[in-house]
């Protein structure tokens, strides 16, 4: 039997739920759907508007992300939105301080805070940094002018998610050839043996079919590890690449929040159902974790763990569920997009389809988040920039995939 969350005053125990990306918002979901109103839940974060990545990659490329607005998804589901920055957690008084001074009491603390970014080598454009998508854009329209031969996209070592890179480049080479400008090449180095060596070899044998047919280069088992001019030496072996532009991501480190355990690069380490180790009352989730891959559908399955416990804990009958680790990526391309599925447990085959795998067929693929933000978007102005026909269509959308009810 899980330990009952007790709440001195008798009401509903407290649920603090920190960040506004997809991890928070995947657990105040989860908990509604597991826990009812058997707890009060709070989210703190700064954000006016849900944070979500995955969709900047369309943005260089005259596609406008649809924007979540934070507050009013909130509450809908019954939870204030503190807009603060937590400072600092005290564990041994339940509580945490914000930016503003605030002190919030909570049972149960869910940090979904995510991770840092490194600062970009020198002579990279880091995609995913604060002036990446618009330094993009220049590259796209420097190369449209012939001034760049060659663009060289760079996975990091250490990457915790290369797929945008791919779907960079792939989308790089359909933007050029749309408009004309085919004379740019464009090449991946990257630490991987093989294209997106996380989902296995069937899939990866469909992106590399995808890169050979785009003439897209592919160099594996070697990361850059110095910008020249026009050129870059790759690690190990000291290869020179031709590279008139760098584009890479950066390198993450964790949040190393006050009064949180951490490990050496600040992550926060935590068990199978989220609880932080040396914690009491506290779990996190997504980025902010020492979970070696920083994805967002694992993100959210890291949150179903925590809120399962929570419930739990809360008298829901409701058995916890532990991480389940399920690997989902959606590779945008100019066509179709691809669907990519390994089961890290090594219990299912590693998959590669045109057909969407899961539904929604969302880029985060979270239980709940996926169908809620279809359903908040379902009809509003943005919907069609989720949905651009040339972008995300194949028309092989199977029909016999009823939508999850929330
Ligand atoms: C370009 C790009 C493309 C990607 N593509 C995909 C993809 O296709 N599929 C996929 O699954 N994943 C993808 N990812 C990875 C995915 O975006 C991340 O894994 C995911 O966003 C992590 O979510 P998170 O909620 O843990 O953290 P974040 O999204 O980083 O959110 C952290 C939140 O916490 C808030 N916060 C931080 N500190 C505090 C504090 N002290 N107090 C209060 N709030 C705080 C921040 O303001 C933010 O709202 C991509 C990432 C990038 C950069």
């Amino acid at each position: 039997m899980p330990d009952r969350l007790h709440r001195p005053d008798g009401k509903p125990p407290r649920v603090v739920v920190v960040g506004g990306g997809v991890a928070a918002l995947e657990t105040v979901l989860a908990l509604r759907a597991l826990a009812g109103m058997r707890v009060e839940v709070e989210l703190i974060a700064p954000d006016d508007e849900l944070r979500y990545p995955p969709l900047e990659v369309i943005e260089p490329f005259g596609l406008t992300p649809p924007r979540v607005d934070l507050t009013d998804a909130l509450d809908t589901l019954g939870v204030l939105h503190r807009r603060e920055r937590v400072t600092a957690v005290h564990l041994q008084e339940q509580c945490v301080t914000t930016s503003q001074g605030t002190i919030v009491p909570y049972e149960a603390l869910v940090l979904a805070i995510g991770a840092r970014a490194l600062p970009p080598p020198a002579g990279a454009l880091t995609f995913g940094g604060p002036n990446g998508r618009r330094q993009l854009q220049a590259l796209l329209d420097d190369s449209v002018a012939g001034l760049v031969e060659q663009i060289l996209f760079a996975v990091p070592l250490g990457a915790a998610w290369p797929l945008p890179l791919y779907e960079l480049a792939t989308l790089t080479v359909q933007r050029l050839r749309s408009l004309g400008s085919g004379s740019t090449a464009v090449s991946i180095v990257t630490p991987e043996r093989v294209p997106l060596e996380l989902f296995g070899g069937r899939a990866s044998g469909h992106v590399r079919e995808q890169l050979d047919a785009l003439g897209i280069a592919f160099n594996g088992g070697g990361h850059v590890a110095e910008i020249l001019r026009g050129e870059a030496r790759i690690a190990p072996g000291g290869e020179l690449l031709p590279a008139d532009r760098v584009v890479t991501m950066p390198t993450l480190r964790g949040p190393a929040l006050p009064g949180v355990p951490h490990d050496a690069d600040g992550f926060i380490p935590v068990d199978r159902h989220g609880a932080v180790t040396g914690a009491y009352g506290v779990y996190a989730a997504g980025d902010a974790t020492d979970q070696p891959i920083k994805q967002g559908g694992l993100a959210t399955q890291q949150a179903d763990a925590i809120a399962s416990a929570i419930a739990a804990r809360a008298g829901a009958a409701v058995t916890p569920e532990p991480f389940a680790g399920v690997l989902r990526g959606m590779l945008l391309t100019a066509g179709a997009p691809r669907y990519l599925e390994a089961d890290r447990s090594g219990r299912s085959a590693p998959t590669g389809s045109p057909t969407p795998l899961w539904w929604p067929p969302t880029k985060v693929a979270g239980r709940y988040l996926a169908p809620f933000l279809a359903q908040q978007l379902a009809g509003s102005a943005i919907a069609s920039d989720l949905n651009p026909p040339e972008m995300w269509r194949d028309g092989s959308i199977p029909c016999e995939v009823t939508l999850p009810v929330l």
